[in-house]
């Protein structure tokens, strides 16, 4: 299986793949997972990579081509992979277009994630993440740690509303565009991401089984 996820910040992509990845048993690929990791290390991507990420602004696509050129390189990806997060512009999904074609083989499905601005920036707003593991929480209770490892639950710091609204300006200015693009090539699958997240998820499944 190779499958992209796309879907406005806060529809639930990383919620989704982590859940996909494992049903399909396939890497879950995310270039913001590997990004905020770059960061956090001091790598010299991680530095350059900062600023753009804490305005909301995307990181230049020949850094993210890059990094998902590498990472397919991995064993790991022999057996399909979910990107999450990539790609987000025209050009990143002519790089992977290329990418594929070169290995001669093609995306099996694109999901797209729909989901209203308004429940997005109300999603962003109460998202904390762990910064030990990375899982993913709605601040709705008070919980201060991470059920599944006891990590301290962090805001994120492109959660903040100045950031959220660029986000979404980027968003529809640059990667919304990818949902023609990848309706014309038939590979297209739009599912509701509004409700609980194990019914996006039973959506998710049956438009992978389509
Ligand atoms: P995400 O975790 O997918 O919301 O990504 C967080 C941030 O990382 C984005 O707002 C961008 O600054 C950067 N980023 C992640 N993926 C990409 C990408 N494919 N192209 C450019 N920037 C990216």
């Amino acid at each position: 299986m190779r499958i992209v996820l796309l879907g406005a910040p806060g529809a639930g992509k990383g919620t989704q793949a982590a859940k996909i990845s494992e049903r399909y048993g396939i890497p879950h690929i995310s270039t913001g997972d590997i990004l905020r990791e770059a960061v956090k290390q001091g790598t010299e991507l991680g530095r350059s990579a900062q600023a753009y990420m804490s305005r909301g602004e995307l990181v230049p696509d020949e850094v993210v081509i890059g990094i998902v050129a590498e990472r397919f390189r991995r064993t790991d990806c022999a057996k399909g992979f979910l990107l999450d997060g990539f790609p987000r512009t025209v050009a990143q999904a002519k790089a992977l277009d290329k990418a594929l074609a070169e290995s001669n083989c093609a995306l099996d499905a694109v999901i797209s994630l729909e989901v209203d601005e308004a429940e997005v920036v109300r999603r962003l707003s109460s998202r904390r993440v762990c910064g030990t593991c990375g899982a993913i929480v709605s601040s709705t209770g008070d919980a201060q740690k991470c059920a599944s490892c006891g990590g301290e639950l962090i805001t994120r710091s492109d959660d903040q509303p100045e950031a959220i609204r660029r986000r979404l300006q980027v968003y529809r200015e640059q990667t919304e565009p990818l949902v023609e693009y990848y309706s014309e090539s038939g590979v297209l699958r739009r599912v509701s991401a509004v409700g609980t997240v194990d019914e996006v998820f039973d959506r998710i499944s049956q438009a992978l089984n389509h």
